[in-house]
Formats: structure tokens, sequence, C-alpha cells
């Protein structure tokens, strides 16, 4: 097997400008894959609201990023595990921006621990944020999206959230049982959502990343020794990029995928393909 060289993080070129026009929330976005998205969705032209919950430098970056570029953004310090403060956040978005077109729901945390020592706190924690967060923040969109109906200038759909999953909505993950059930729960809020929503042309989808090097999980990359096994589980036999992650996400969330409706997208290099299996079995 070739020792291929990880890929640049830089995207060689912009992302289409499919999101003229649309007003999109992006949650966890002043790291990682939600940094990513961002601005990947401030080159497709949308407007965006840069949520953060820690780390006002880091959120300013992303905003000033996306300016620069010629798109319009601000940051909204929320944590999207509290109902007071989504629901404020939303209402700020509607006033300055007029209206939601689209949200990605993809704040996320690990609370790792074996399972006996799993404390409630660690348990709350993730389902808090992972899996509580993305209901508050759906509910407010979706009731934002029935209130303003499909206006065809702007999209073929009254609104678009796309769920920020995880391989580990199906792959088992020991040592890690609340972060897996969180992104089991995702599957199926994603799925009812969807099946609920798509009368009233509101499209729910879901983006599944295998590994991608962000700071969530960086001692699975950091060091030769922990790349080369992580490359074990990825076939395709190089780790994800965030611009990976945001180039599904605009399209998702655009007019292109307009028939795609309560799917998940895996992104993930064949993490899904039973590797081990690929030696016999
Ligand atoms: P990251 O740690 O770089 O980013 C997580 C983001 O979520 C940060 O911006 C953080 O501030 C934000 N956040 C955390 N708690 C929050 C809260 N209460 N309210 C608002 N924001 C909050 O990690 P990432 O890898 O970019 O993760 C983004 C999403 O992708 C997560 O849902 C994660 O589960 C998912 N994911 C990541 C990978 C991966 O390999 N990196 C794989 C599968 C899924």
């Amino acid at each position: 097997m070739p020792d291929l060289p990880p890929r640049p993080t830089a995207p060689t070129h912009r992302v289409p400008r499919v999101l003229s026009g649309q007003k999109a929330i992006v949650t966890g976005a002043n790291s990682g894959i939600g940094r990513a998205v961002a601005l990947a969705f401030g080159q497709a032209g949308a407007d965006v609201v840069v949520n953060y919950v820690v780390g006002d430098p880091s959120a300013d970056e992303v905003v000033q990023t996306i300016r620069a570029e010629g798109g319009r953004a601000y940051a909204h310090k929320a944590d999207v595990s509290n109902e007071d403060q989504v629901e404020a956040m939303f209402k700020r978005m509607i006033d300055e921006f007029g209206t939601v077109d689209i949200l990605v729901a993809n704040a996320g945390l690990q609370r790792d621990a074996a399972f006996p020592e799993m404390t409630l706190a660690q348990w709350n924690t993730v389902i808090g944020v992972n899996l509580t967060g993305q209901f508050l923040c759906a509910r407010a969109a979706v009731r934002e999206f029935l209130r303003r109906g499909v206006v065809p200038a702007v999209s073929n759909a009254a609104g678009k959230i796309v769920c920020m999953s995880s391989v580990h909505q199906a792959i088992p993950w020991s040592g890690h049982a609340n972060y897996a059930a969180s992104k089991g729960g995702i599957k199926m809020l994603m799925e009812s959502l969807a099946q609920e929503m798509a009368p009233h042309r509101i499209r729910v989808n879901s983006i599944a990343p295998g590994a991608i090097r962000t700071p969530i999980n960086t001692a699975a990359w950091q060091t030769p020794a922990a790349y080369e096994r992580l490359m074990t589980l990825v076939p395709y036999r190089r780790i994800g990029e965030p611009i990976d992650i945001a180039r599904a996400a605009v399209w998702l969330a655009s007019d292109d995928a307009d028939y795609v409706v309560g799917t998940t997208l895996f992104v993930d290099g064949g993490m899904m393909l039973f590797p081990g299996f690929a030696t016999g079995g």
C-alpha cells in the first residue's frame, strides 16, 4: 500500500454560488467542521450566523473572513442546549436577516469514559448539546420555515436542515456510549422530522462524517503512529478535512439536492465498508 500524503486543508477552488441570498445559521461554527461550513456557505452566497459558545476571537475570525470575501455574517454566542438562548438566537437572526432558510445543526462534543465510570454529568452534557441542542435549533428553524413558506425566487424548499451526525449513528463505539447514543438519536430525530416536514417542503437530512481532522479528535491523528492506526479504519487512506464536509453541506442545502429528503450522507472515506473484512473474514 503506498504511503499517501494527507491532503492539504485549503480548498483548491471556490465553492459554487448555489446559496445566493439565503440566510443560514451554523451552530458550533468557530472551530473544525462548523467553521469550514460557515466559510463555504459565505462563498456560496449565503448570509451566515456564526454560532459559538466559547472563543470570541475564533468566532470573530470566521465572521471577518466571510466579510472579507464579500459576504454578510455576524457571530452569536449561545449554548445550543439552553432553550432561552436558542430562542433568542433565532429571534435576533430573524430581526437582522429577515428570516432563516438553512440550519446546519453542527455543535457537538465528547465526554469520553469507560461505561462503569461514566458520570451522569458526562452523559447529560453530551446528550444535552449533541441531541437536545439539535432538537431546540431544529424546532426554532422549522417554526420560521412554516411561518414563511416557500419563496420561489430563493429556493424550491421552505427550508433546509442539515444535521451533523457521525458514522457512530451506525457504528457502536466502546468508551463513548454517550456520544454514540446521541448520534443514534440524531438519526431518528432527523428521519422523523424529515417525514413530518416533507409535505411542507422542508428538507431535513444528515451528514455522517468519518474521521475528520479537527480539535475534537486530535489524539487520533496528531502522531504518525496514531495516524497509521486510524488509516486501518479508512479504506481511502487519508483523513478527512473539514472542507470535505463543507462541500457536502453546501450541496445538501442547495436546490441541487432538492429531491434529497431524510437521507444520511456518509462522508467517511469508506469507513462504513467494514474495512476489517478487506483481507478475509
Ligand atoms: P470541534 O470541537 O472542532 O467543534 C465543535 C464545535 O461545537 C465548536 O465550535 C464548539 O464551540 C461547539 N460547541 C460545543 N458545545 C456547544 C454548545 N453547547 N453550544 C454551541 N456550540 C457548542 O469538533 P468538530 O469535529 O468540528 O465537530 C463538529 C460536529 O461534527 C460535531 O457534532 C461532531 O460530533 C461531528 N463529527 C465530527 C467528526 C470528526 O472526526 N471531527 C466525526 C463525526 C462527527
